[in-house]
């Protein structure tokens, strides 16, 4: 069985996310959503709301359901990748301005622990501009927009910022 972690912050996460994850279980049998405890970086969401959210949304699409799991990891990504038995790391790329941090991180991990490689996926067109960020700048002042995130996270975010009960 091919595992893959798909690592990142998903605070929350996004109809772009989602898109990778859709891609990326069309490679591999299974993906870990690996949400990564960065303490420098003040997020919106706590850890335990960003997995509860995530696994609400896996649970409501039937094909995610048993090949799609979401875990809280802190520590080495490569570590992590090591005790789930995953082969590979999933990251998607939306512009040449991710790429340059990519790259090194990519380079560190293929030292940390060779056997693990990682696969880049190009971001689709339609979610290329599409990140936590702006969803969260937007859903400050009320607003949401379909395309950008699915509704279980647009609900939440509008709970968070105080716009629905
Ligand atoms: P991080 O803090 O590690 O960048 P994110 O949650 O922002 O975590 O993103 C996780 C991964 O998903 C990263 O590889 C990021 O480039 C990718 N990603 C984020 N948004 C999109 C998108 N709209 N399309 C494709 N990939 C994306």
């Amino acid at each position: 069985m091919k595992i893959a972690v798909y690592p990142g912050s998903f605070d929350p996460i996004t109809n772009g996310h989602l898109d990778i994850i859709y891609r990326a279980k069309e490679i591999f049998d299974k993906i870990i959503i690996a949400i990564a405890v960065n303490s420098s970086k003040k997020t919106l969401f706590t850890m335990e709301e960003r997995k509860e959210l995530i696994q609400k949304v896996i649970q409501n699409r039937k094909e995610l359901n048993g090949n799609v799991e979401v875990e809280i990891f802190t520590g080495l990504l490569t570590t992590f990748a090591k005790q789930v038995k995953a082969t590979a790391i999933v990251r998607g790329i939306r512009a040449v301005t991710d790429f340059d941090y990519e790259y090194a991180i990519y380079q560190v991990n293929r030292e940390l622990a060779p056997e693990v490689d990682t696969v880049f996926l190009l971001a689709s067109k339609k979610y290329s501009f599409i990140s936590s960020t702006i969803i969260k700048e937007v859903a400050r002042y009320g607003r949401v927009l379909d395309e950008y995130a699915p509704p279980e996270i647009n609900d939440a975010l509008l709970k968070k910022f105080g716009h629905r009960e």
